[in-house]
């Protein structure tokens, strides 16, 4: 494949309607199964750090599937230093051939997808459709940041001038950057934060989330073995804790974030606290995602449009729809084809390829979500509620839950739980103003026939999202750049043309000619 170059496709994907590619993709999986996954570790310039090894017990039936040996304080230094060490070369290493190991190992992560889909589904709990979206996302990632790079990074702005005058601009790495990715996106969103700081010319320490360390620590080999330098690229698999003392480092330039909201607000003022340079940080946080449905949208695309963005991916994505405003006089009707299309999806073992539901990522996210159920099923308010599989692992079953107004939704329950509010004609308005008086704005869906109804609502919301007469889920890279703003996040979009600016410094250079 060329390496070099700005022209660039999102990948092809895999034909699982064809028996014969499936077979080939479960046999590539299966085998990458039956032996011991490698174990993760830390690793800084390329070698292993000691510290404290730790077993992980997959989500789905907590059977133990690999050791994490985790980053402590004294190495979480030692990494940043390391990558002071690093940055400069790697800053020097021409754009064209940071983007060549971007797309190296793109080509890589293709060719491993047997091992990686394994590891998005016994570490992750992903169903089959979802790891292979997945792994096309993160290596969309990988090309689509290349080719970004190579055409913005690559040779300096001319800029005009008076004459006996040359002006350019020059767009730089900044320094070290900590990379700490969330366990929804364990792959495309960890690469995606990694390719975009490193192609930009920065050295990166990057610590997963304390979940999902063993697919880290694979598409960190793969980094490295494309042509990504040791000395530019560290990982330190660890908890909160070691992020606190990663972000609090005195030498590092710049933080992306991935996760909680109260956790980025935590990053933030730890940046803030520290003396020196002032380090910006790139958050995309949580939603309290809503779609609002009229009297005029077709009840079968709004049923099957819900059940995808709500308990899909266990409604483990930071996207996925939370809350559905639901005109009144149809709502009834709506609900009842929701609750049908909820009860034919098949909750279970997300390896085999039947299942659309597997488990949420670990005892503490179910137990979150259960105590939330029991507190809205003593009120009654549960209209629905799915069954869950007895296979051991940490499942929770669809609900579906009636509350009596937009602002009763306080906040972000990361898992398969909907929340119905009804709206009376003429009130949309009022919708409107609810939902953007949440303070967040990732994504937004509006289901209705009457375009200056659409045109009303996306012009009165400022969501960073919005998807109309759809799903609310799975942004492309480069089609739908993703991302929100206030309680949200700080923007840029991910998968978006203003996304690498963020990650570097601009320098302008004028000369006297
Ligand atoms: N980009 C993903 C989507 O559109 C969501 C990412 C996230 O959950 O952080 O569904």
């Amino acid at each position: 494949a060329d390496l070099f170059g700005p022209s660039r496709k999102n990948s092809a994907g895999i034909e699982l309607g064809d028996a014969a590619s499936l077979e080939a993709l479960l046999a590539e999986i299966g085998r990458a199964t039956a032996k011991p996954f490698p174990e993760a570790g830390a690793v800084i310039d390329g070698k292993p750090v000691a510290g404290n090894r730790r077993e992980l017990r997959s989500p789905i039936d907590a059977r133990p599937i690999g050791h994490v040996v985790e980053a402590n304080e004294a190495s979480a230094a030692q990494a940043v230093l390391a990558a002071k060490a690093g940055f400069p070369a790697w800053n020097a290493t021409p754009a064209r051939i940071r983007a060549a190991a971007l797309r190296q190992a793109a080509e890589l992560m293709e060719a491993r997808r047997g091992p990686i889909l394994a590891l998005l589904q016994a570490e992750a709990g992903k169903t089959l459709d979802d790891a292979i979206a997945e792994l096309r996302e993160a290596v969309d990632f990988l090309r689509y940041y290349a080719a970004e790079a190579e055409t913005k990074f690559a040779v300096p702005t001319a800029l005009p001038g008076p004459t006996g005058e040359e002006n350019r601009l020059v767009l730089r790495g900044r320094g070290p950057f900590i990379c700490i990715a969330p366990w929804n996106f364990p792959l495309a969103i960890f690469v995606g934060q990694v390719a975009a700081a490193l192609v930009t010319g920065n050295s990166v320490v990057a610590k997963p989330a304390p979940q999902t360390p063993l697919i880290a620590s694979l598409a960190i080999a793969i980094l490295h073995e494309a042509g990504v330098r040791k000395s530019a690229l560290h990982l330190t698999p660890g908890d909160g804790k070691l992020g606190a003392a990663l972000v609090s480092h005195p030498d590092v330039a710049g933080v992306a974030f991935t996760g909680s909201t109260a956790t980025a607000r935590a990053i933030n003022r730890a940046l803030a606290a520290k003396d020196g340079p002032i380090v910006p940080l790139i958050a995309e946080t949580g939603g309290l995602n809503a779609m609002i449905v009229d009297a005029t949208a077709l009840a079968e695309q709004v049923a099957d449009d819900v059940v995808m963005s709500a308990f899909r991916s266990a409604g483990q994505r930071c996207s996925a729809l939370r809350l559905l405003v639901v005109q009144e006089d149809v709502a009834d009707k709506m609900v009842e084809m929701i609750e049908g299309a909820a009860s034919v999806l098949r909750l279970g073992d997300p390896r085999e390829i039947e299942t659309h539901v597997g488990p949420v990522i670990d005892a503490p996210a179910k137990q979150r979500l259960d105590t939330h159920i029991a507190a809205m099923q003593a009120q009654g308010r549960v209209a629905y509620a799915g069954t869950v599989p007895s296979l051991g692992g940490t499942f929770v079953a669809p609900h579906i839950i009636r509350l009596d107004k937009v602002s009763d939704l306080t906040a972000e329950h990361f898992g398969p739980v909907l929340h119905v509010v009804r709206w009376k004609a003429g009130e949309l308005d009022k919708v409107i103003e609810a939902i953007e008086a949440t303070g967040y704005g990732l994504t937004l869906g509006v289901h209705s026939r009457i375009e200056t109804t659409v045109e009303h609502v996306t012009q009165k919301l400022s969501t960073g999202n919005i998807y109309v007469n759809r799903n609310i889920i799975g942004a492309v890279v480069g089609v739908q750049p993703f991302g929100g703003h206030g309680l949200s996040g700080t923007g840029p979009k991910a998968g978006g043309p203003n996304y690498l600016a963020r990650f570097a410094t601009e320098q302008t250079v004028t000369i006297n000619t």
